[in-house]
């Protein structure tokens, strides 16, 4: 595979970062992770947008334009011949002299930029989307600013051990009582012809996924309601599902071991997946 660092492109084995790069020491860094589907960018605008926007939260200084980015994207997608999967994207602030809590002076210490791809041949056409996956609930003890997607991912890769540990796929996590998101993706449910889902906050990433989904939810007629949901609403619920940029629209068919109706897809999330990549795949650059 070939990767990106800093400006170049250069094998995967031979990329190198510094230990003392802040991203591996403190975390200190951001990302973004962009599908690609018929070898295109989806979303890619989108993705973008955020990211100067976390880099922004976090006073960190982009080593790219924005154009320039949507050239490495291209480029990394043409070099490693990706029809189908992701592009990771991450920015650190950097490495300097030496371990520090202070940030370092931005004029001294370049942040550091990493692409690479990650090939999913099939990735439309996940047979998972078919089936449904099933989620367990846990506490949300995440930190308060879920709004910037730092590096920072431990406890959603705990998460994802704990559901994993209890044969389901993901875990949706609880604050207060009500559900904030699943551990890389934002949760909804239906009731009727409704979908409901968290409203944004810092208590939440705003996915970009979520804001395609609505917007074409609304576009097909279909009543979106943004607020606060409890697990037990969500046992209750008709249907259930998440989005993400890897898994676009995807069916919960579990929560907490209790099906959700019949224990499959329902009408609406399905119908949503459709619609989600027909115009996504229209609208991918
Ligand atoms: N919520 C969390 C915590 C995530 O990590 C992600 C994606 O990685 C999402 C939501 C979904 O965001 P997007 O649709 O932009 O991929």
């Amino acid at each position: 595979r070939t990767v990106y660092v800093n400006g170049e492109y250069l094998p995967e084995t031979e990329a190198k970062v510094s230990i003392f790069d802040r991203g591996f020491l403190m975390a200190d860094g951001v990302y973004e992770v962009t599908s690609v589907l018929d070898g295109k960018l989806i979303d890619f605008d989108g993705h973008a947008v955020r990211l100067q926007r976390s880099l922004d939260e976090l006073e960190m200084q982009s080593p790219i334009s924005k154009e320039d980015l949507l050239e490495v994207h291209r480029e990394l997608v043409r070099l490693n011949g990706v029809e189908e999967g992701m592009i990771y994207l991450q920015i650190t602030r950097g490495a300097p002299d030496d371990r520090d809590f202070v940030f370092p002076d931005p004029e001294t210490t370049a942040p550091t930029i990493v692409l690479f791809t990650q090939n999913k041949p099939g990735l439309a056409d996940n047979p998972a989307a078919k089936k449904g996956m099933k989620v367990i609930s846990i506490e949300d003890i995440r930190w308060g600013r879920r709004d910037i997607k730092t590096v920072q991912l431990l406890y959603p890769s705990m998460g994802k051990m704990m559901a994993k540990k209890a044969g389901a796929d993901d875990a949706w996590m609880i604050q207060d009582g009500f559900v904030t998101e699943g551990t890389s993706n934002n949760a909804y449910i239906v009731k009727g012809n409704k979908i409901i889902t968290r409203a944004k906050s810092n208590d939440i990433l705003h996915g970009i996924t979520r804001a395609a989904v609505l917007r074409f939810a609304e576009e097909a007629q279909m009543e979106v309601e943004e607020r606060n949901f409890t697990i037990d609403e969500a046992r209750e619920a008709d249907e259930a599902f998440i989005t993400s940029a890897s898994t676009f629209v995807m069916p919960v068919v579990e929560i907490d071991g209790a099906k959700l109706g019949d224990g499959v897809p329902g009408r609406v999330a399905p119908r949503l997946r459709e619609i989600y990549l027909d115009e996504s795949r229209k609208a991918a650059i």
